[in-house]
């Protein structure tokens, strides 16, 4: 793998004439990452609008060995879509609608379809696609595929590597996988489009999906509860899930530091109690059936308080108090930025060993760096929480930060030690590609490495991630 040649440059310019940008300061917005964290380098950005563009381009790349990194939206948070010198190729102009089919609840999309508007396309074809993230009017398609993206939805629904029944990709060889299909069932050998599913640009480019389209339920019901304790959500989430029979959307969990720092530093938010618990969580429940998810909701939350699982609970009137409920949530991470940022982690235990996770983090942490605070929210329902450590009131920011790398080994250990994950929904990119093999088992690693050998043998997909 080398760096683009004059040569390279030449030959894709000329094959791609109007599809391509090499001014310096055009190319700017696509290579700093949305929050400033990675500002890479390119020679040149690449727009192709077909796969036909992307092959054309790919195949120039792999006979002179020349590396390129994919970008879908850029809104990845571990910085595997910033070039440092590779050719970038975008696929925003990925744009075509190729099928929907409702009867095989199916439809096909090309890489650079936004989640948002794939959501939309669903809709209006009398569907549902039900992944969802903050990011989603920007978060592309290919993007939230090859970083088998989670979000909110996942507990009733899966992640990405759920919801994908074919892929189109141009391969590091130039080659078109067509795997298209819109079938079911398919046991036919080895199952290769999940090796690009969570691949982080390494194995292809993504250029189009078929996505998984599922009925858009009747009604919908939002709660915020409070709780005495960790412990208690996770009780309320086995309780939810029995009383349900399975119709537990979404199930987030916050603690109160969190919701004071959203109070305090984001505009036009209100308690969502009249008390204020050291532990919340949001449910979101769906039915089938008109008016059945407020029945059920309602049943679960007497239950709970019979059984002493919350202490209060709010349930959402309407959209705009739905709406709100669901704000206070994704500003968590957010509120956190005016208190001088954090070591945030995006980690995953078993379910069930999640608030003994929370409850020895928190004591190792604050015993590495006293007077730290401790913010967890996530979605408990999958065993994720983002747990963030900030820096206490009045503490010098710089010297707080410097001690990042440290701070997060003292979690992380504990995550490996609980058999967890240092990266439940973010991928590896950038940040931790070197981490995880202090976690990740030696076998492993070489397994994916010769994977990635065997079907790009120059390393020219995004050269300077995983393995
Ligand atoms: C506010 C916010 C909230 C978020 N919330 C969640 C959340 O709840 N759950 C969650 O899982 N994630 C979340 N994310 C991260 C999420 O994973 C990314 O936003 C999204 O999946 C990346 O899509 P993108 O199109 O922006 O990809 P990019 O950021 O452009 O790229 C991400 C990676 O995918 C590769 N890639 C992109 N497109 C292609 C392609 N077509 N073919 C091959 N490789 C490609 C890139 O090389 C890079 O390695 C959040 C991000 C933000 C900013």
């Amino acid at each position: 793998m080398t760096l683009p040649t004059p040569e390279a440059l030449a030959e894709l310019k000329s094959a791609l004439p109007d599809a391509f940008i090499d001014d310096t300061v055009q190319m700017a917005p696509w290579l700093t990452e949305w929050r400033g964290r990675w500002t890479g380098h390119a020679p040149i950005v690449l727009q192709p609008r077909t796969t036909e563009e992307v092959k054309r381009a790919v195949e120039i790349c792999a006979r002179h060995g020349t590396a390129i990194v994919t970008q879908g939206g850029g809104t990845g948070l571990v910085g595997g879509q910033i070039p440092y010198g590779q050719v970038l190729l975008s696929t925003r102009k990925l744009r075509e609608v190729r099928d929907v089919t409702p009867l095989d609840d199916a439809m096909t999309v090309e890489a650079g379809v936004t989640l948002l508007e794939a959501q939309e396309i669903a809709k209006a074809n009398g569907r549902f696609f039900p992944l969802s993230l903050a990011a989603e009017g920007s978060a592309t398609i290919g993007g939230v595929i090859s970083t088998n993206a989670g979000g909110t939805q996942v507990l009733r629904y899966g992640m990405m590597r759920d919801l994908v029944l074919g892929i189109e990709a141009v391969l590091p060889s130039g080659e078109v996988f067509d795997g298209l299909k819109r079938l079911r069932k398919d046991n036919t050998g080895y199952d290769l489009k999940q090796l690009m599913i969570g691949g982080e640009g390494t194995l292809g480019v993504i250029t189009a999906a078929t996505l998984k389209l599922f009925p858009i339920m009747r009604s919908r019901c939002v709660a915020f509860v409070g709780l005495e304790s960790a412990a208690a959500s996770i009780e309320l989430l086995a309780r939810a899930k029995d009383e349900t029979g399975g119709g537990v959307e979404a199930f987030e969990m916050m603690k109160r530091l969190g919701m004071e720092l959203v109070l305090k530093n984001i505009p036009d938010t209100r308690e969502p109690l009249e008390s204020t618990p050291p532990w919340y969580v949001l449910i979101e429940i769906t039915n089938g059936t008109p008016g059945g998810a407020e029945a059920q909701m309602e049943r679960l939350l007497e239950v709970a308080f019979e059984e002493g699982l919350i202490t209060d609970a709010s349930i959402a009137q309407n959209d705009a108090q739905r709406a709100q409920f669901w704000r206070l949530r994704e500003e968590h991470s957010a509120a956190l930025k005016p208190e001088g940022g954090g070591w945030k982690h995006d980690v995953s235990v078993p379910i069930s060993r999640i608030a003994d996770f929370i409850e020895e983090a928190t004591a190792a942490i604050e015993g590495f760096h006293p007077g730290c605070r401790v913010s967890c929210f996530g979605h408990i329902g999958d065993g994720n929480l983002h747990y963030d450590i900030i820096p206490g009131v009045g503490e010098d920011i710089p010297a707080f930060i410097g001690r990042w790398k440290e701070g997060s080994t003292v979690v992380h250990d504990i995550v490996a030690r609980y058999d967890g994950s240092i990266s439940a929904e973010h991928g590896l990119g950038r940040l931790k590609t070197d981490e995880v093999k202090r976690y990740k088992n030696p076998v492993e690693i070489d397994l994916m490495a010769s994977i990635r050998r065997a079907i790009d043998p120059q390393r020219i997909m995004n050269p300077e991630i995983l393995f």
